[in-house]
């Protein structure tokens, strides 16, 4: 019996290695629900990591894949409460379908998931022997970094920053770059930053289209940087990215929620210092805060102020973004809108947006830019896309000085 058994492991084509998954890496979220190698079938739930926010990234590796061999891959949602008594809804950890990578850096998609109760099923083709799954294609500290010098490289000139020292002591890096040395004493001022919320990584890759647009020779972006100065963030939570931690909702506050007197983020104080440094000296004009919205948003658009609350400069200015972005961005709303489900004003006052237009300048615009996750754009080159037509809406929007007065405009 012993012997049969012995000869039947080592009956050629028998010995498979065995499916093993883990997300013991930067970033990595997974808790294994079971494997099953003879069905090549896995199920999984993204990890719940108490006190960090919602439980809906997800990214692991899987390996002892056979080459050829399809795969089914079912991603459930957290069943567990993530904070209080709140579950997640299922719809925020479950995309259209995954991001996919056989070496960790080039990112494709899966198949469309085939929806279950609570879950997703993703199927795929193993085209080597380990395989990335993600929720979206992953952003990480690293991916910044590696960004940031490719920017530096293109234009000499930028100056490479740490904005803070995380809570958690990690760096929490920018880069700045454009008229530092102008002739004209005040030049316009932009800052752009994406990863508030750690798992919306779309914000990210849409800030790397921005960024490798206004550092390139598209005459649109020399021009721009000829008459202002662009702070760009690609990653504030920093903590929670690295962590694998949905960010949204964490305790003890969101990260778009910590804009006041009194941040917890030391990332978020190092912000508002250099904003209102900029501000003091008159060279603070345009806000963007990056981010991806709820699943069943498919477009892009802008979050800003309630418009019948601004004064008829802000009015201008905003209404002027609007017109420049549109038709420009693909898939953008044409109108603003105005984050509706914030449930009162103290906290709205802690949204970074708001806290920008409070504690500066009349004529600064500040807003949100939702670019949407769960559809076919929402790829790396979907988000760089916009990023890139975000940066040519700058530009437009720059070609009028938006210090002038009202008296000007007409
Ligand atoms: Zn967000």
């Amino acid at each position: 019996m012993l012997l049969v058994l012995i000869f039947w492991l080592m009956k050629p084509g028998s010995v498979t290695a065995e499916l093993k998954i883990d997300a013991d890496f930067e970033g990595g979220s997974v808790e294994v629900v079971s494997i099953s190698d003879p069905d090549k079938t896995v199920i999984v739930k993204p990890a719940l990591k108490k006190g960090r926010g919602f439980p809906c990234w997800w990214y692991f590796r899987i390996e002892g894949l056979e080459t050829g061999q399809t795969y089914s891959v079912t991603v459930q949602s957290a069943s567990e409460a993530y904070r209080e008594s709140e579950i997640l809804s299922s719809r925020w950890a479950l995309p259209l379908q995954a991001a996919l990578s056989f070496d960790d850096k080039e990112w494709f998609q899966t198949s469309v998931g085939e929806p279950g109760e609570n879950s997703k099923t993703y199927q795929f083709e193993a085209k080597k022997e380990r395989a990335w799954l993600a929720w979206g294609p992953p952003f990480l500290p690293a991916t910044a970094e590696k960004l940031l010098e490719q920017a530096k490289e293109v234009l000499p000139d930028a100056e490479l920053f740490e904005l803070a020292e995380t809570r958690q002591q990690r760096s929490v890096k920018g880069i700045r770059f454009g008229a530092l040395e102008s002739s004209n004493s005040k030049p316009f001022g932009i800052w752009v930053q994406a990863r508030q919320h750690a798992w919306e990584a779309g914000g990210s890759w849409v800030g790397q289209g921005f960024l490798l647009w206004a550092v390139s020779d598209d005459p649109a972006a020399v021009a721009l940087r000829s008459k202002a100065v662009v702070h760009f963030i690609p990653i504030m939570d920093v903590d929670s990215v690295v962590e694998g931690a949905g960010g949204k909702n964490a305790f003890p506050r969101d990260h778009n929620r910590d804009w006041d007197d009194n941040p917890v983020y030391p990332e978020v104080r190092a912000a508002q210092e250099r904003i209102r440094y900029l501000d003091r000296q008159e060279r603070f004009d345009l806000y963007i805060d990056l981010h991806n919205p709820g699943s069943s948003e498919q477009d892009v658009y802008f979050f800003g102020p309630d418009l019948q609350k601004v004064s008829p400069l802000q009015l201008r200015n905003y209404q002027r973004l609007q017109e420049c972005a549109f038709g420009r961005i693909g898939k953008l709303r044409e109108e603003y809108r105005f984050p509706s489900y914030v449930k009162d004003n103290e906290e709205y006052n802690r949204m970074s947006g708001t806290w920008v237009k409070n504690h500066t300048a009349e004529h600064v615009v500040a807003v949100t830019l939702e670019t949407g996750w769960n559809r076919p754009e929402g790829t790396r080159q979907g988000y760089q896309q916009v990023g890139r037509e975000l940066g040519l809406s700058i530009s437009d929007y720059f070609s009028e000085n938006p210090r002038r007065s009202l008296a000007d405009s007409e």
